[in-house]
């Protein structure tokens, strides 16, 4: 992803390309932009950039380098990111959470505030960069490149940076040790602090227009033409906010058929490959499993709602078309036992039980329940 082609991005490119074929890399580089407008996605071309092997073609994507860029494991390249400080969870450094942050931005290429929150279990909580992160940042960038060449530092969404960790910054953006560079890629560049700021070369990154998110999901994450347009549009041109309704949409197809196969299980009381399903719902790890049984609480729900010829709303078609076959099995006879059930698994897949005793365990009582007309 870190040479994916973004056409809106082409001028900007080569103006990053120019600052460092002239030699002018600044050693402090501001990217500000809204979010969503692939100014993470330009942070990681810059730094691909700075430490690609083949200086006249970089970044190359084959150099070894650029492979360990790839795979994110470059050993002159790191991370700082806000994170939910908490010393008793160990949630102190963004290096406690380096791999889910990797994981989001595998998944979604073009990251965002709201969804790293709600990957660190709460969406609602704002994250913080703080003081032992910036003294972890001055300690790392203190040592010698492991590969001889430069050392990069990207850090997203600086302007969470309390101003402890702000001013103990300071002195390293003042003059950063020999040959690093520091990528600063914002949302808000003027929630830094002033002394900050000033200190940074700013570039500012505009936000992608309808199309290009529409040519960037039919692109790179092969959707239809058709699709692509109608979600660019309520996308607010916002990339990230695009690939999350595309992703989410492509989750429910897969969360309906999980769906309708445990329905038809616990239908027909098939203990042996109700095991099979449980045991391949075990491992689709945990938040997936919880999403699973919200959306589960949901179709229930609107069997029931149908019941009182209110219109089905917000389904796709498959759903529609499962949903009126499936609602005589849904009534007013079960849908308080199954709301509990359902409810209740949540609450202990949230305090860590045993997913495959738990959801056997619910299995089961579905069996009874969903056979009471
Ligand atoms: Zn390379």
């Amino acid at each position: 992803m870190l040479f994916e082609n973004v056409d809106a991005h082409l001028k900007l490119r080569g103006q990053l390309l120019q600052l460092f074929q002239s030699n002018r890399v600044p050693h402090a580089l501001l990217l500000s932009g809204k979010e969503g407008s692939g100014h993470f996605q330009l942070g990681l071309f810059f730094a691909a950039l700075l430490l690609c092997k083949n200086v006249d073609k970089g970044p190359c994507g084959h150099c070894s380098s650029c492979k360990k860029m790839l795979s994110f494991n470059h050993p002159d390249f790191h991370f700082s990111f806000p994170i939910h400080l908490s010393k008793s969870e160990k949630s102190e450094i963004s290096a406690d959470h380096r791999s889910s942050f990797v994981e989001m931005i595998k998944e979604y290429h073009c990251i965002g505030k709201q969804t790293w929150y709600a990957k660190m279990g709460n969406e609602n909580k704002q994250g913080v960069i703080g003081v032992k992160e910036s003294q972890e940042i001055i300690k790392k960038l203190q040592l010698k490149s492991y590969e001889g060449s430069r050392k990069v530092l990207l850090m997203w969404l600086p302007e969470l940076m309390n101003l402890q960790a702000s001013n103990k910054l300071l002195k390293l953006i003042e003059e950063p040790p020999e040959n690093t560079i520091l990528i600063f890629v914002s949302d808000q560049p003027h929630s830094l602090i002033q002394t900050i700021y000033s200190r940074l070369q700013h570039i500012q990154v505009p936000s992608l227009s309808v199309d290009h998110i529409s040519q960037y999901l039919r692109n790179y994450f092969s959707v239809d033409e058709v699709e692509a347009n109608s979600i660019a549009n309520s996308s607010s041109t916002n990339l990230h906010r695009a690939i999350s309704l595309f992703l989410s949409k492509e989750n429910t197809k897969e969360y309906l058929s999980l769906f309708i196969k445990w329905m038809r299980l616990c239908y027909t009381r098939n203990i042996s490959d109700t095991i099979d399903w449980v045991s391949d719902f075990s491992k689709m790890g945990r938040e997936t499993n919880k999403d699973f049984l919200t959306y589960s609480l949901e179709l229930f729900r609107q069997c029931i709602v149908n019941h009182y010829q209110i219109n089905l709303e917000g389904l796709s078609t498959e759903e529609e078309s499962f949903l009126l076959k499936f609602k005589p099995f849904i009534n007013h006879k079960n849908i308080i036992a199954l709301n509990d059930v359902i409810n209740d698994a949540y609450y202990h897949l949230e305090r860590n039980a045993n997913v495959k005793i738990l959801m056997l365990d619910v299995s089961l009582k579905l069996y009874k329940l969903v056979r009471i007309k």
